[in-house]
């Protein structure tokens, strides 16, 4: 299917993307959206969704023997978090590269969690780490159905 084949296009990979409850209340969603848009990369799904414990603690499952494990999922299920796929080439390493690091008071100012926040247990935006990660979150995540596959009519001017 062309879903297939877009998932195994290096120039297509995907990642998931996921503005935290603390952005959702900051009202950052829209300029973590500006910032992935006006790179070039595309959406191909988003949704306000207000997760359940069971969803969070299985996207966090590695996680589970961190000290911080606890907080975290109680963190995430506070409020609704805004969660995304966003196509284009390198798009999961550059989306982490925009996110900064994991605590944002050693991100780089320019970047989504150096720009807009202080603590690591508060750090507005959540970015898969590596493609197979995101393969797994986008799963967990949607269905296939709510994945929207589309070209950009001005797609050449993004790519060469
Ligand atoms: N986290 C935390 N304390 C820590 C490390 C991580 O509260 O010492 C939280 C933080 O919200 C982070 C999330 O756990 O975003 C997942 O941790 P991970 O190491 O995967 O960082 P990320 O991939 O989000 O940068
Ligand atoms: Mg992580």
């Amino acid at each position: 299917s062309t879903f297939y084949k877009k998932m195994t296009d290096p120039k297509q990979e995907r990642t998931f993307i996921a503005v935290k409850p603390d952005g959702v209340q900051r009202g950052l969603i829209g300029e973590i959206i500006k910032r992935f848009e006006a790179r070039g990369y595309k959406m191909v799904a988003g949704k306000l969704i207000w997760a359940p414990k069971d969803l969070l603690k299985n996207h966090y499952k590695d996680l589970a023997d961190k000290p911080f494990y606890n907080g975290l999922v109680e963190y995430m299920s506070s409020g609704p978090v805004f969660a995304m796929v966003w196509e284009g080439k390198e798009v999961v390493k550059m989306g982490r590269q925009m996110l900064g690091a994991t605590n944002p008071l050693a991100s780089m100012p320019g970047t989504i969690r150096g720009d807009f926040g202080i603590d690591v247990g508060r750090n507005i935006c959540h970015g898969s780490d590596a493609v197979e990660t995101a393969r797994r979150e986008i799963a967990l995540w949607f269905k296939e159905e709510e994945l929207s596959d589309y070209e950009f009519a001005n797609k050449s001017w993004i790519y060469e």
